[in-house]
């Protein structure tokens, strides 16, 4: 589904991702973990389409096309969920329009028609009763004077909504309490199938306690140094990351 080869990626310049190899396919989560300033954020940002990060040598391809390529509006008609497509507060504009038009956007690049609005209330029902969401929520205005929690409730609403192949995931460490990353946990786990990928790059050790991730990939100094099962957070967990960072320069 995804394949990352030999990537690396400058920032005005300046080298930050150093050849990075991932492989991802159909219904595996991958973790990416790593120090702070390993590249960890700026990987996701390249995936997410961001402007500013140059890719310098090698390719990511997502169901064989060249995804580096396509504007961040096509990733997402693509089936390419980014977790901050939508960050922004929209003052006067509901969720449930704004997941509307996101869903008919797709539906519309699949060529399929506009869906039906009972259909629509009717689905969205569904997956707020699935998230153990507050229906109230679809009708405030995006992201205007959510909580960390309830923003974090909204993406995954939203990747629930919009049913995306692969979902990218950068939890960075803006605030998110323990509450909070239980929601992502609940959410991405009753999500999760077979067609669905998730690439979730994460700062947080204790997020893996509630996914379970596939494999875990340790990112440091641009580069992955370390790619493991499960069972390689909680070594990290127990020994740190300079356990991997020196085993590379040994
Ligand atoms: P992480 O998310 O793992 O903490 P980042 O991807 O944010 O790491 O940053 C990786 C490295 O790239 C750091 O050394 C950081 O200082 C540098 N970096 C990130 N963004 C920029 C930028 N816009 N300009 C210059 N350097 C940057
Ligand atoms: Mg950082
Ligand atoms: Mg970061």
């Amino acid at each position: 589904m995804l394949n990352i080869e030999n990537l690396h990626v400058s920032v005005d310049d300046k080298p930050i991702l150093k050849g990075i190899n991932l492989k991802v396919n159909s219904g595996e989560i991958h973790a990416i973990m790593g120090p702070n300033g390993s590249g960890k954020s700026t990987l996701s940002h390249v995936l997410s389409g961001k402007s500013g990060y140059t890719v310098t040598q090698g390719q990511v391809t997502y169901e064989g096309k060249d995804l580096t390529g396509m504007a961040p509006e096509i990733r997402a008609r693509e089936g390419v969920f980014l977790a901050f497509q939508y960050p922004v507060e929209i003052p006067g504009v509901s969720n449930i329009y704004l997941l509307k038009a996101a869903l008919n956007s797709i539906r519309k690049h699949q060529g399929l028609s506009e869906v039906d609005a009972m259909d629509f209330l009717t689905l969205i029902k569904e997956k707020v009763r699935l998230l153990e969401m507050d229906e109230k929520f679809l009708y405030r205005a995006v992201n205007e004077g959510f909580s960390g929690g309830e923003k974090k409730r909204n993406e995954i609403l939203q990747m629930a909504v919009l049913e995306p192949k692969l979902c990218i995931l950068d939890e960075t460490d803006s605030g998110l309490d323990i509450d909070a990353l239980k929601v992502v946990a609940e959410g991405v786990n009753s999500i999760r199938s077979p067609e669905r990928s998730f690439v979730m790059i994460t700062h947080y050790q204790r997020l893996l306690d509630y996914i379970k991730p596939d494999f875990v990939h340790v990112l440091a100094h641009g580069q992955i140094v370390k790619s493991g099962g499960p069972e390689l957070a909680l070594e990290l967990e127990e020994k740190g990351y300079s356990w991997v960072e020196n085993k590379q320069a040994a």
